[in-house]
Parts: structure tokens; sequence; C-alpha cells
């Protein structure tokens, strides 16, 4: 990678390649993103949703990355000349030296560095070389026939039990390699230094939707036409084979597709040779076929879902075509959980080293990655493994190496000395690493080790392929399966019993266990079940991580085990240093101290930070602080007080006096779904429901199968919807702050002419998790940083309910915060600019504020 001496100046707005007329703060956006690209810094922006700023960033990247890319490619070749030049003179004048060493040593540096820039210049052309030969190819290929791939796609039946491997014993396999990870066709990835390394730009985001809004925004700029951009994703959502498709989980899957690899991999292992034997290589790998779809998907920006079609269309798989042409692309998009954990980027082949990071709807960035390093373990799932652990070893022990049935021992120790932990009575406890496993009398086990035994063995995969196998086994009598099969007939029961809710503790049973016959009609197919194996060895990879950065949550209450990851820095480390430029971006970023304090304490001088404005004009948004109500009482929802008769009837005054006002709909968040549950009680009892329907339609968010799930979130918001267009006086949704409808939904026009948050939805304090790492923070960043921590959780679930409303630039709205503490100027700190800029706290009464809302509407009508 050569590093240019020219600094890059940010250019006009009309040179970003921005579809439209970009607006002021998109301009300031690009410029500000360009230059901190430029200095290798950490920018956070905050650009409200509705604001383009997806499409402001990528614009903003690509035009960077063009800038760069020319100015890297004329200074390269210009200095090969300055430099040819000076070797030039400086060895006509070494000509005059006396002697031989002379003449040398003074033209060495230059023949030194001529070499390197020969070098960097061949590796250009060698890049720009395929580069062409791609466009070349692709000239010469249909285009894929994407529906015809769609369709190949659907026709993707159900999981089917008969599509698991069937993968028996582990011996023979210890010193075999792990199946190839790595494509072989012609794009596969070199040795970095063995190719010209451009700046990459890696975006990624919450969801694959997401990432796709990106692909339709590209095509719309010029940067569509030339960009090389890649999706990537997972073999769950890329893979084309039929039969590894309906594979019940993303596991599965893996593990299929590895095997298949292997199959051909490793035919002189004898485990292998019995593998190979039902197994075949996956025909969507063939290396011609694989080379078309990277031409074509470099060619042409794609999202998940056409990468998949138009590897159907041609055959080729798209997870390693992808894979294989990432090395290539200019912008690489993928989800979070692709980018923030190290395996998935080793396993991907991504290198960041000098690149691009951008991480869109990046608000909850820390909880992010503390949830992607965390796990969690039940009782039910470490009973199954037990149980499967132990009728592996009955059926294997005598053909098991003395080595393999050691290590197989060790997993079946800590496995039960972690649930005589579980089935202990007590309190949750929270423990260092240490401390559990010297609880559990296990600290003496290498677990590396034996992780890696796992891994090497691929012990998961084959306990569950084993236990499928048992079930095809010929049954004795027409009435009662083999005694084996029975223990795993039951044994799936239960562990669905324990994911659909009934957690209790199963008895303790001995291995190995005589079971009880079931009724064929309850008996779960284990195909469906994942292997309860996976997440006890996630476990264990989190008790071997640094003793210091993470506490286990032992809850004999909840039959669980949970390793709570308490520094996100860590696991985020490695981005920082090796990247660029990285760029934190969301609509609502406020508050970010701990993000600083957290995550880039160690280099304050690299980060920038821009809070941008709305679109909309200053007076489309109304935010109102409401300290008191309509009686001139104050409102303090805080938990001692919120259900107290009196601000139960304050509450209700307030809104049948907005409602009376605002016109259209009007979201109403409250704290939870208990307290909605007794405003909404109080309501009914006193006849203010009834009141407030005369005005307005009234809907409620429930926190069961009322508007559970998808469906039932779709189904609430289109009766709402369709209830603002009938009724002339518009519709009430009372829903929960950090609810179904307060992240992700957009209440854009009508549905969302108001907003009010009641009351500070902090949460529970004495949770042990968030005391935990309150106390963490304290120890770590000082005291007072488990405070502002604790406050900044609850300003952030009120920024996500505020930012629902005004999606646009010709939309408008009124917010109200009913609580005393928000007139606090702390408080408004930590709102979004925005909102924060045109606050009014309504110390004058409440009537002036719901004159305000009469005029703010009138206005616009
Ligand atoms: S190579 Fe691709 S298509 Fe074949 S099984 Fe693996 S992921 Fe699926």
């Amino acid at each position: 990678m050569y590093s240019p001496r020219k600094t890059l100046t940010a250019p006009a707005a009309q040179d970003f390649g921005f579809p439209y007329t970009p607006y002021a703060i998109q301009e300031q956006l690009m410029q500000q993103l360009f230059l901190v690209l430029e200095r290798k810094q950490i920018g956070i922006f905050e650009s409200p949703t509705g604001t383009g700023k997806s499409l402001t960033l990528t614009c903003g990247a690509l035009t960077w990355l063009r800038q760069h890319e020319q100015l890297v490619r004329a200074e390269l070749l210009q200095r090969i000349g300055e430099v040819e030049a000076e070797l030039c003179r400086l060895q006509a004048a070494s000509a005059q030296a006396e002697d031989w060493i002379t003449a040398q040593s003074n033209t060495r540096a230059q023949r030194e560095e001529l070499a390197q820039l020969q070098r960097l210049r061949e590796l250009l052309q060698q890049k720009e070389q395929q580069l062409d030969q791609i466009k070349q190819r692709q000239k010469q290929q249909q285009r894929p026939a994407r529906r015809a791939g769609e369709l190949l796609l659907q026709a993707a039946a159900a999981p089917s039990a008969e599509d698991i491997a069937t993968e028996p014993e582990l011996n023979s396999d210890e010193d075999e390699e792990e199946a190839d990870e790595h494509t072989d066709h012609a794009l596969a990835e070199q040795p970095t230094e063995e190719r010209f390394r451009d700046v990459q730009i890696f975006y990624c985001s919450r969801t694959h939707s997401q990432l796709a809004q990106i692909v339709t925004e590209l095509r719309k700029t010029p940067h569509g036409q030339h960009a090389r951009c890649i999706a990537l994703g997972s073999r769950q959502q890329l893979c084309i084979n039929a039969q590894v498709r309906r594979l019940p989980n993303l596991a599965l899957i893996n593990e299929r597709c590895l095997d298949m690899a292997k199959a051909k991999a490793s035919s002189h292992a004898i485990a292998s040779k019995k593998a190979s034997q039902s197994l075949s290589r996956c025909a969507h790998k063939a290396p011609a076929q694989l080379q078309k779809l990277s031409d074509a998907a470099l060619s042409e920006p794609l999202d998940i879902e056409e990468l998949a079609a138009a590897g159907a269309a041609c055959g080729a798989c798209p997870y390693y075509a992808t894979r294989a042409a990432q090395a290539q692309a200019q912008l690489v998009l993928l989800p979070y959980s692709l980018l923030l954990q190290r395996s998935s980027r080793q396993q991907l082949g991504i290198d960041l080293r000098g690149a691009i990071i951008i991480v869109d709807e990046a608000h909850n960035l820390l909880d992010t990655i503390a949830q992607l390093h965390s796990s969690e373990l039940s009782l039910g799932q470490l009973q199954l493994a037990r149980q499967q652990l132990a009728a592996y070893k009955e059926r294997y022990a005598r053909r098991l190496s003395s080595a393999n049935l050691l290590r197989l021992n060790q997993l079946l120790f800590v496995v039960r000395r972690l649930l005589q932990l579980l089935e202990s009575s007590g309190e949750p406890r929270l423990l260092r690493t240490y401390q559990l496993s010297a609880e559990g009398d296990f600290y003496n086990i290498d677990l590396h080790a034996l992780l890696q035994f796992c891994s090497r063995t691929r012990l998961a995969q084959k306990l569950h392929a084993f236990g499928l196998r048992l079930q095809r086994e010929p049954q004795p009598s027409e009435n009662r399966p083999p005694p084996t099969q029975q223990l795993l007939q039951r044994l799936a029961a239960q562990h669905q019993q324990c994911l659909t809710g009934g957690k209790r503790k199963q008895p303790a049973a001995k291995e190995p266990v005589t079971p009880q016959p079931q009724p064929k009609s309850s008996v779960v197919p284990s195909s469906a079940v994942p292997s309860p194996l996976r997440p006890f060895l996630a476990f264990l990879e989190t008790l071997t991580s640094n003793a210091a950065d993470g506490r286990v949550l032992l809850n004999p209450k909840t039959c669980t085990l949970k390793y709570l990851l308490l520094n996100p820095a860590e696991h985020f480390a490695d981005i920082v240093s090796e990247a660029r430029a990285l760029i934190i971006a969301g609509g609502t970023m406020q508050p970010t101290h701990e993000l600083t304090a957290q995550l880039f304490a160690h280099c304050p001088e690299r980060v920038v930070q821009r809070f941008y404005s709305h679109v909309v004009p200053a007076d489309a948004v109304q935010p109102f602080v409401l300290p008191t109500g309509p009686t001139g009482a104050k409102l303090c929802f805080n938990y001692a007080q919120r259900a107290s008769p009196a601000m139960l009837q304050e509450l209700s005054m307030v809104l049948q006096n907005l409602c009376g006002v605002l016109p259209a709909g009007v979201v109403c968040f409250l704290p939870s779904y208990d307290y909605l549950d007794t405003v909404y009680g109080h309501l009914e009892q006193s006849g203010a429901l009834q009141r407030l329907g005369q005005r307005k339609r009234i809907f409620r968010e429930t926190a069961g199968s009322g508007s559970g799930g998808v469906g039932g979130v779709e189904q609430l918001l289109q009766q709402y919807a369709d209830a603002i267009g009938q009724n002339a006086g518009g519709a009430l949704l009372l829903s929960v702050v950090g609810g179904k409808l307060s992240e992700g939904l957009n209440f854009a026009d009508d549905l969302g002419r108001g907003v009010i948050v009641v009351g500070m939805p902090y949460p529970n304090r004495t949770a042990p998790e968030l005391k935990e790492r309150m106390r963490h923070l304290d120890e770590t960043l000082g005291s007072g940083a488990g405070n502002e921590y604790y406050e900044n959780l609850c300003m952030k679930a009120v920024n996500q309910c505020i930012g629902r409303s005004v999606r646009h630039i010709r939309d408008y709205a009124c917010v109200y915060l009913l609580d005393e503490r928000y007139a606090s100027a702390r408080i408004q700190q930590k709102l979004p600019a925005w909102i924060a800029q045109h606050i009014t706290v309504a110390s004058d009464g409440f009537g002036a504020v719901q004159a305000r809302t009469a005029r703010f509407f009138k206005a616009r009508s």
C-alpha cells in the first residue's frame, strides 16, 4: 500500500456523486467525513433519521476513495520517475568517485526506494489487469437470469432429518486437518504482500434489509456504475444447495458444507473415507462457475437476495463467490456480527489493515459488542449435553483412543460440575471466570485444549449426527424403539420444552440413562433441535477469556449460566488499531461520552464528533418539557410515584387535553408494559378512556400475543393507520419505551403528529447484570461512570422514541417529555441536537403548551 505525500481536500457538494442536490447538513456531513478519512481519524456522527444518512456516508466515502486511488496511482508513477532521475544523477556523480564502494553507497538509498516503488507499480498493474479481465469476462457473459434463480431457491423445501450428515466415531480424526475452508478458484485470496492493497470500505449495519437499502441507493448514484461493491452474508443466507439449505440452523449448514469440502480434501483419512461414501463435493463450488459469479458481483452492486438468486441461476455458490470477490471490492457491506467478531472476520478472510470502517445505526454499539461476545447456557442444554455425551461414550468407548476418551471424560466432568452448580439452590451470584472453575472443581482442566479437541474432531456435529443415526436404526418391536433412540427422543422433547419456556429443573439423571418410552406425538425430531454441545462449547470459550473483562452470572432461579462481557473495548481494540479510519454513525448517537471513554480512551486525539441538525426547518418540530400537568401538579413518573392515583389522574388529564388539540396520530410511550396496563386500567375505570375514545380511536401495545411477533405488530400498526385515515379525530397508540414499536419503525406524517414520552424509563437498577456493569465502570473509568451509564441507557431509549417521528423534510410534529426531570440541563444535553436546540420547558403552565400546540397545527392546516 502506497501512502501519498499530498493531502486531499474535501471537494464541493456537486462533486460527491450525490443523486440529488444535497441539503446543507448532507453536504457538511460528506465534507467532514472526507476529512476524517483523509486524516485517519475516528468520526462519531449523529444525523437524524430521514436525513439520508446512509446515502450521504456512502457517497462521501466512495468519493474520497476514488480521489485517493487516483492520487496514489499518479504519485506512485511520478515518484518512480523522480527516483529514476535522481539515481541517474547520482550514478553519474559516483562515476567520478575514486572507489567502487563509495559509488555504491552513494546510490544505495535511491536504488532501494526505486526497487520498492517498482514492485508496488508491478502489483498495481497486476491488479489493474485483473480488474480489466473481470470486466472483459463479464462483458462476454450473459447477465445471470435472476428470476430463474429466485424460483430455484424457492423450490427448496422444509428441513428433513434425512438431510443431516451421518458421521460416526471420533477415531482417526485427531491428526486430520480441519476441512479446507478456502475456495480454490482463480480469485482466491492471495497473500496480502503479493497483491496491491487498496483501501477498502467496510460498511456494516444491523440488518441485511438496511444493507439492501444501501445497494438500492448506490444504484441511483454515479458510484453505482463503477464502484466494486460486495455484500457478505452467512451460508444460511447464501447457500444454494437445496439439500444443505433445508437444514434447520446455521451451525448445521456450516458443518454440512465443510463436510462436503472435506469429502474430497481428506480422502486419505480413514474416517473421511467413510464420510466421503455418503457425501460428495458440492456441485456449486466449481471454479469456473464461481469465477463467473464473482465477476458478476463485482460488476454491479447486488444485495444478498439478488446474489443468492444470481448464484442459483448460474449454479455457483454465492457464499464462496462473494468471499473470494471481497478482496477485490472497494465497498464491502456486511452485518455487525460478521465485522465485530474476530472469528467471523478470519473465516471470511477480512483484512482490516488500512481499511475504512463505517458502523451505521451505531447508537447501541457498546451493547451490541457485549451481546455478540456474551453467552448463555441453560440447565436443559446442559442436561441434554450430558446425556448425549454419555450415550456417545457408551456406544464408542471401546473404539476410542485413550487420548480421545480422556477428553470426552473431561467434557462430561465439566458438564456435570456445571449442572451441580445450577441445581444447587440459592440467590443469583456473579463470579469471575476463575471462581466458577474453582467452585466447579474443574480449574485444573485445560479448557483451551478441550476446545481444540472439540473443534478438531467436530464433536458437536458428530454428536448431532450420532443422534440422528440412532433414530434411523431398525426398531426391535413395532411399539417400542431401541433404548438409545428412546433416550434421544426424550431428550429432544425435554430440550424443546426448555426452549418453549419450560425452564424448570429436570430431575437429575444418572448415565447411562434408562429412558421411559414417550408417546410418538410428543417426540420432537432431533434434526430440528440444535446440538446442545454448541452452546456449551460457546460458554466454555468465554471462560478462557481474560478474567477481568467479564463475569459469569450463576442463576439457580432461572437455571441459567450467563457470561457477561463487561469490557467491549477488548473486542474492538484491533479494529481501532488496524483500520485507517472509523466512522460511527447513527440517527441518535447522544450521549456519546461512554462510547469515547470505553472504546477510544487511548486515542482521544483521533476522535471527531459532529451532531447534525434535521433536514426539516427549525419550526417543523416543537419539543416541550412538561414539568407540571393541567392542575399545576408536578409530573414525576419515578417508580415510587407513578402509580399513585394523583399521578395517574394528572396523566389522564394530560392525554385528554393534548389529544384535544393534536390532529391525526399520536404515539404515547410509557416506561413499561406493567405501567401501560396500570394507566390503561385507570383510564378505563375513571371513564377517561371513553372520553378519549370520542376524540381518537385508542390502540395499545401488549407484551403478550396481542401484538407479539412481527405479524402482531404489523396488524396493530395497520389498524392504527386505518383508524387515522377513517376517524376525523385520528388515533392514539399507547406504546412502551424499548418495546416493539420504539425502534426501527417509522411514524411519518399523520402516523406521528404527536409523540408523548411519559417519565424517564430507567432500567431496574437492582438487576444483577446492570449492577455489575455499573460497578465495573466505576472501577475502570472512575466513580460516577456507572451512574452515567445508567442514565445514558434511559436517555438512549427516550431518543429512540423521539426519533420515530419527523422522517422527511416535509414532515412536522410536536414532542412532549412528561416529567420534571427533563427540565434539567444535564438531561437535555443528552437529547438529540435537533430536539435540544428547540426545546421549550413549559414553566408557564400546561395551558400555554396546549395553546402553542393548537397554533402549531393551525399554521400547517
Ligand atoms: S459450497 Fe455453497 S452452495 Fe455448496 S453447500 Fe457450501 S454454501 Fe452451500
